[in-house]
C-alpha cells in the first residue's frame, strides 16, 4: 500500500511537472512549424535549383521530426491532464465489444484481434473512458512488438483469490473478487531487465519521438486507483500478457460509511 501511495504521489508531481513543460514545448512547436511552412512558401516564389532541391529535403525532415515532438507533447498533455476517476459498474465484455473497431485499426491490418468474453461476467468498477484507454494502451504496445504482425487476444473472465490462496502467493494478490482482462499479444516480448522497469513512468525503449513511457505507468495507476492489481508476464521471442483485476462491482455503494455493502462486497 505505500508502494502504491508513493507511486501515485510520483506520478502526480510527474502529471504537473510534464503538463507545464509539454504546454511550453508545444507553443515552440507551434514557431518551429509555422517558420517551415513559411520556407515552402518563400521557396515557391524562386526558380527551382539543386539547390532548392536540398532546402526542400532538409525542411521536410524538420518537418517530420517536429511533428514527431509535437505529437509526444501532446500525449503528455494528455497524460498530465487526467480526468479525474469516475467509478460505475462497467460490463466489461460490451466495453470490449464496443472498442474493437478501433482497436482493430489501431492494429493494423497485419494484427489479428480475437476477444473472448467470459461467460456470466461480473461487473467490474472502474472509470470506463480510463479502462479504454488503458486497453488502447496496451493495444499500442502490443502492435509495437509485433512488426511483422501477429494476434492479439483479449480475453475476459471471472477471477476470485480467496485468503488461503492468496496467503500462500503473498504478492501476487490481495483477496477478493475480480474481473480480469488477460491482454496477449504473439510479439517480441521482454527481457527480464525491461519486464523490471516497464512499469516506470518514463521507461521506454522506442525510439524518440514513438514511446513516451507512460503507458504502461498510466494503466498501472488507474489499476491501482480503482482497487485493482495489473500483472505482466512475457517472454522473448513469445509475446506478452499484461493482466487486469479490476475489483467486481457489488449492488451496494460501497464504502467507509456503509459497512454492509463491504461486508456484501467479501469473498465468498
Ligand atoms: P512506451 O510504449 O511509450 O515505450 P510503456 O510504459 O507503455 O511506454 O512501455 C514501456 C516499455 O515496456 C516499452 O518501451 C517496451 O519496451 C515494453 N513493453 C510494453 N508492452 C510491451 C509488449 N506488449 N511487448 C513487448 N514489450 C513491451
Amino acid at each position: 500500500a505505500e508502494d502504491a501511495l508513493r507511486q501515485a504521489q510520483k506520478m502526480e508531481a510527474i502529471g504537473q511537472l510534464t503538463g507545464g513543460i509539454a504546454h511550453d514545448f508545444n507553443n515552440l512547436l507551434t514557431i518551429v512549424i509555422g517558420g517551415l511552412d513559411g520556407v515552402e512558401r518563400h521557396l515557391a516564389a524562386i526558380p527551382e535549383s539543386d539547390a532548392t532541391a536540398r532546402i526542400r529535403r532538409s525542411r521536410a525532415m524538420s518537418l517530420d521530426g517536429a511533428r514527431r515532438a509535437a505529437t509526444l507533447t501532446s500525449r503528455l498533455l494528455a497524460f498530465s491532464r487526467r480526468q479525474p476517476l469516475d467509478p460505475k459498474a462497467i460490463e466489461v465484455n460490451r466495453l470490449i465489444v464496443d472498442l474493437a473497431d478501433l482497436l482493430q485499426r489501431t492494429l493494423g491490418e497485419t494484427i489479428a484481434l480475437e476477444t473472448v468474453s467470459g461467460a456470466g461476467l461480473w461487473r467490474a468498477m472502474a472509470d470506463a473512458s480510463q479502462l479504454e484507454n488503458s486497453i488502447l494502451n496496451l493495444a499500442v504496445n502490443a502492435r509495437d512488438a509485433m512488426p511483422n504482425g501477429g494476434k492479439l487476444t483479449i480475453e475476459t473472465s471471472n477471477a476470485f483469490f480467496d485468503e488461503e490462496y492468496v496467503s500462500k502467493i503473498p504478492e501476487l494478490l490481495e483477496p477478493g473478487q475480480y474481473v480480469q482482462i488477460a491482454v496477449s499479444d504473439t510479439g517480441m516480448g521482454m527481457t527480464d531487465e525491461v519486464l523490471q522497469k516497464a512499469f516506470e513512468p518514463f521507461f521506454t525503449t522506442k525510439e524518440t519521438g514513438k514511446g513516451t513511457g507512460l503507458g504502461l505507468s498510466q494503466v498501472h495507476g488507474f489499476v491501482r486507483q480503482s482497487g485493482g492489481h495489473v500483472r505482466l508476464y512475457s517472454e522473448v521471442g513469445q509475446g506478452t500478457t499484461v493482466k487486469l483485476y479490476l475489483p467486481r462491482a457489488t449492488e451496494n455503494v460501497i464504502g467507509p460509511d456503509n459497512p454492509a455493502g463491504r461486508a456484501q462486497s467479501g469473498v465468498v
